[in-house]
């Protein structure tokens, strides 16, 4: 395939193409944040196993275990390959870029471009883990996805985003013309909430672990982690309340099931960590987070509190999964990584602003230039630079 030159392309606020040297230069500014804090010495992780490894919290997690520790990392990821002129998805040049870095700097990587809510990748999974990273110490499970199709019964569950019992109205950005409206969201029903949990619950990460266990593939003292999210009461009709709020309970719930049996057979643990809110493409379609995700970063940004993806997946491999490191955990038994996000003193700007902004002062009182910039660079596009007008070459492999 020829080089060609690539311009966004939107339906509306998504990006439906993805530029492979924006997301390339995204990757190389996210290790350079990893490698310019390791020390040496820091040991304490081999073999990693991350599900949801192509971008947002799940690449960041990936990065933070080969450029922080040097770890072998296997990576599991759905994106779209690129196909004729048609580019690839930006997870899919996200993961080019990250073994093409892997290779430059003799770090192991292998990745399955696969449905990891299949038996099937779990089986492929556990081949590549037999034959190169076994025993894994540490597996991330960092997915976010609208729909599962269940391994066992082949039923398709389809998770939304809507509160739980009554309507919720509140505030938001509608992202397709940048303008502040009121938005309605009707309650979920029984068997929506159900189908939420199907797909973000904890039933595949503990048919993950499961796997691991019975084919003797993970460490002594193995770890896992999956990611959830709290944030503020302003977000709870939505969020904490809401249909993902439901599934995030259901995780909650597996980790105390699986951290029992992986303690009971290797010494192990398992924990959910709540990391702050950032701009990803699965928050960004949340209704009414792109608000909060807008007035987030200045109220932190005024305190020197400001973390981006990265910058959270260092402070949690870093401080949290280092050898000999504490893990402190809340009265529930979770990681908490949005402590700064939900210090009283940032929660009071955003509480003090949400009624004030309105379409006309949206930008002044808010950083939503900055949320668009960054919902753009996770496509590549709008990288600091990068030559948007030089053709490049999209046809890139894994
Ligand atoms: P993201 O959309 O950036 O990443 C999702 C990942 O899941 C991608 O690698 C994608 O390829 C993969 N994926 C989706 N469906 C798949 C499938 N069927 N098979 C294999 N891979 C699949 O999302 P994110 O925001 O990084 O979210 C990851 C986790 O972090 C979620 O559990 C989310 O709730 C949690 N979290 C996110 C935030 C936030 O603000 N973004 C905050 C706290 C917690």
């Amino acid at each position: 395939m020829p080089e060609q030159v690539i311009k966004r392309k939107s339906r509306g606020f998504i990006c439906v193409n993805a530029h492979p040297e924006g997301c390339r230069q995204n990757v190389s500014r996210q290790i350079g944040a990893i490698a310019s804090h390791t020390q040496s010495s820091r040991a304490g992780l081999k073999n990693v196993l991350v599900i949801g490894a192509s971008t947002g919290y799940g690449l960041a997690s990936r990065i933070a275990a080969a450029w922080g520790f040097g770890a072998r990392t296997l990576g599991i990821f759905f994106e779209r390959p690129p196909e004729g002129v048609k580019t690839a998805s930006a997870g899919f040049y996200n993961s080019a870029a990250f073994h093409e870095f892997a290779r430059r700097d003799n770090l192991f990587a292998s990745s399955l471009n696969t449905d990891a809510f299949s038996d099937l990748a779990k089986k492929q999974a556990a081949e590549i883990i037999r034959s190169q990273l076994a025993p894994i110490d540490l597996v991330i499970y960092s997915l976010a996805s609208p729909r599962r199709v269940h391994p066992r019964t082949g039923e398709v569950f389809n998770s939304v985003l809507k509160p739980v019992g009554q309507a919720f109205t509140n505030k938001t950005i509608d992202l397709d013309v940048g303008k502040v409206v009121q938005v309605t969201l009707e309650p979920a029903s029984e068997k929506e909430i159900a189908d939420t949990v199907a797909v973000m619950g904890g039933e595949d990460w503990e048919m993950w672990m499961e796997a691991l266990l019975a084919e003797g593939l993970l460490a002594p003292g193995a770890r896992t982690l999956a990611y959830s999210y709290i944030g503020p009461q302003v977000t709870w009709p939505i969020y904490r309340d809401g249909t993902i709020g439901q599934a995030k309970k259901d995780l909650d719930a597996a980790s105390k099931r699986i951290n029992a049996k992986l303690n009971a057979k290797l010494g192990g643990r398992a924990w959910v960590s709540v990391n702050k809110a950032v701009v990803t493409q699965a928050s960004s379609a949340i209704p009414v987070v792109p608000l909060y995700l807008s007035l987030l970063p200045p109220a932190l940004r005024a305190r020197r509190l400001d973390e981006g993806t990265i910058e959270q997946m260092r402070r949690l491999f870093f401080d949290y999964l280092s050898e000999g490191a504490t893990v402190p955990t809340d009265d529930a038994g979770r990681i908490r990584l949005d402590d700064r996000e939900m210090r009283a003193d940032v929660q009071s700007d955003i509480t003090r602003l949400w009624p004030q902004v309105t379409t006309e002062n949206l930008r002044d009182l808010s950083a939503y230039d900055d949320f668009q910039r960054e919902f753009r660079s996770l496509f590549g596009f709008e990288v600091e630079g990068v030559d948007y007008e030089a053709a490049v070459e999209t046809d890139v492999q894994l």
